[in-house]
Parts: structure tokens; sequence; C-alpha cells
């Protein structure tokens, strides 16, 4: 369901739209599906045992996804405007950044040695926590230089966005928009009979 994979949290999350056929398809309608992508990201070792403790109890997790499904949505619009300025006029807008640290104001972090790095781990365990996690992920790259390199990719009909740290890369996923693009180009240049 979610088609598109990357270590990056922000990435993961803006990326959970996505354009099929001419038209906008959003995977974080309801929800079941924020439950699927939390467990996702969990899975994949980014949201590392994040709610756990929310899932044990299904009416718990309910009123929490309901009241975080909002929440996250309006963040990912915020972060999809910050990351498309970045590829666009490769300059944040005004106010993006204290946006973003107004989020992890809301829901300080903590710290967690899990062998090998640090998970930020929300002192608060409802969805502005989630929203923090993600925001100090974002910030960090940034802070990094990282997430500078942000591009679109290449495909005009396709609206996710990628880190490119090599400077070459067109695609989002190769798999997903390389091989099309070159077998539409491959098309154009076939001389029809
Ligand atoms: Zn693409």
């Amino acid at each position: 369901m979610f088609r598109f994979q990357s270590q990056e949290l922000p990435l993961n999350l803006i990326n959970t739209q996505e354009m099929k056929r001419g038209k906008l398809v959003d995977h974080l309608q309801s929800v079941g599906n924020l439950k699927l992508w939390i467990e996702e990201m969990n899975a994949n070792q980014l949201l590392e045992g994040y709610c756990s403790h929310i899932w044990k109890d299904t009416e718990i997790a309910r009123a929490w996804l309901e009241e975080a499904l909002p929440v996250i949505r309006d963040f990912r619009a915020l972060l999809r405007k910050g990351l498309e300025a970045i590829a666009d006029h490769g300059a944040l807008g005004e106010g993006w950044v204290a946006s973003l640290e107004e989020a992890l104001e809301k829901a300080p972090l903590t710290f967690k040695y899990s062998g090998s790095r640090l998970d930020a781990i929300p002192v608060e365990k409802g969805p502005p926590g989630l929203i923090s996690v993600i925001a100090y992920q974002t910030l960090t790259l940034y802070a990094e230089g990282k997430l500078q390199s942000v591009r679109r990719c290449s495909n005009p009909k396709c609206i996710w966005l990628f880190m490119d740290s090599t400077g070459k890369r067109k695609w989002c996923s190769m798999k997903i928009c390389g091989n099309r693009m070159k077998a539409e180009r491959h098309k154009q240049s076939v001389p029809t009979k």
C-alpha cells in the first residue's frame, strides 16, 4: 500500500499521497490507514517501539488514531510545503523551521540508547508526540544539510519527492517511475506505421 520506501520518516509521510492514472490517491484517509502506516514504519525501525502501549487496548487505540489522523494530515501538508520549496527554489519558506520547533515544544522528547543509535521517544504519548518525532527527524536532516537535497521526481505525473545525495538521481524510484518513463520515451522514438 505504501509504495514509497525510504529511511527518512518525513519523506515516507509526505509520499503517502501519490498520483495514479492522473488522480491524487491518499493512503492516509482512515484510522485503519494510519495504523498500518505506523506499523509499517515500526517494522522498518523508523518509529521504534512507538505506540506499542496503545495497540494493546482496541478502544484506546481507536480514540488515539481518531485524534491523530487530522493532526498528522495537517503536519504532512506543512512538511510538503517546506520540502517542495526546497525542491523548487532551493530555500525554505519563512516560518517553516519555526513551525517544526513549535511542534517539538508541544511534545518534548527523551532519548533511548538502542545499541547503535539514539531513539527519540516523546514524553507525551498522544498524537503530538508522534508529530514531534517526525519534526525532530526533519530538523536533524535539515541541520545536517541533507534535507537540502530534496528533489521532485522527473516524471511530471508523479508528486513524490526524494533525497538525492548523489546529485544524479532523477526518479523517486527506478522501479516505479524510471522504467515507466524510459518505456514511454522508447515508444515515442519508435515510428508508428
Ligand atoms: Zn516518481
